[in-house]
């Protein structure tokens, strides 16, 4: 399997000024990485506390929908069982009943939107795809190094503000960086292949949305974590060329 990034660095997004930046931020990470091995065993305590603090404090309102969790449940299972080398991260989904289009994931617990479930109507192989983009950002260790960071910014500003929600919701709108979302896609297609699932239908997914941009702003809280769609969608489609040779142009 071959992961190109090549497609981010030639377009705007790959400006000099924007790598400075990602550099500056990788250095960052580094630090942090040298300060304490973010274990999964970690990880999964760390998805435990923010899902508890997050229900608690009535930030996410579960959907109370035994027929979704069920259908949620299956598909994570299948993604889950198609890694190779997989992690030992302890994975559970959770539909929300929220009406913004979003997706996200924090220690092995994945969140999806009531919206973003309906908008994958009909398009099984594009909830695939999403859930499979959510495990990728903890089996290609995204959120170990959201931990890390987190675990630095205590070190510097102290516990007491720690683990709340909101700066674990800040910390993962902001830290991915494109390449990271890119990863991420490229490991939720290559899943999604092997379950036989149509690999292309992320591609539509994210040709749809970078038409819908500017339009809606309900959709702004999922562009600000996952953001240029439309070069989303032209590096998914090579990706796909090169790995499974298909085309999913029109
Ligand atoms: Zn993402």
């Amino acid at each position: 399997m071959t992961y190109s990034y090549a497609c981010v660095d030639s377009s705007v997004a790959g400006s000099k000024v924007n790598r400075t930046i990602g550099k500056a931020g990788d250095f960052l990470r580094d630090i942090a990485v040298d300060e304490k091995n973010v274990t999964d065993k970690v990880q999964n305590e760390y998805g435990e506390a923010f899902h508890k603090d997050a229900i608690e404090t009535g930030t996410f309102k579960l959907l109370d929908d035994a027929a979704i969790q069920s259908y949620l449940d299956k598909a994570l299972k299948e993604l889950l069982d198609v890694r190779t080398a997989p992690s030992a991260i302890d994975y559970k989904i959770y539909a929300l009943n929220d009406t913004t289009v979003n997706a996200f994931t924090f220690g092995g617990r994945i969140y999806i939107t009531k919206a973003m479930y309906d908008r994958c109507k009909n398009r099984p192989a594009l909830l695939y795809a999403i859930i499979g983009h959510e495990i990728g950002h903890s089996e290609k260790g995204h959120i170990k190094k959201t931990i890390q960071e987190l675990m630095l910014h205590n070190k510097i500003f102290g516990e007491e503000n720690g683990t709340a929600v909101f700066q674990i919701k800040k910390l993962l709108t902001g830290s991915f960086n494109q390449k990271n979302e890119l990863e991420a896609d490229y490991y939720g297609t290559d899943l999604s292949y092997a379950l036989n699932q149509d690999i292309c239908a992320a591609v539509v997914f994210w040709k749809e949305m970078a038409a819908l941009e500017n339009r809606y702003s309900q959709l702004e809280d999922f562009f600000r974590s996952h953001p240029f769609s439309s070069l989303r969608a032209e590096c998914l489609e090579s990706h796909i060329k090169t790995n499974f040779q298909r085309s999913c142009g029109k």
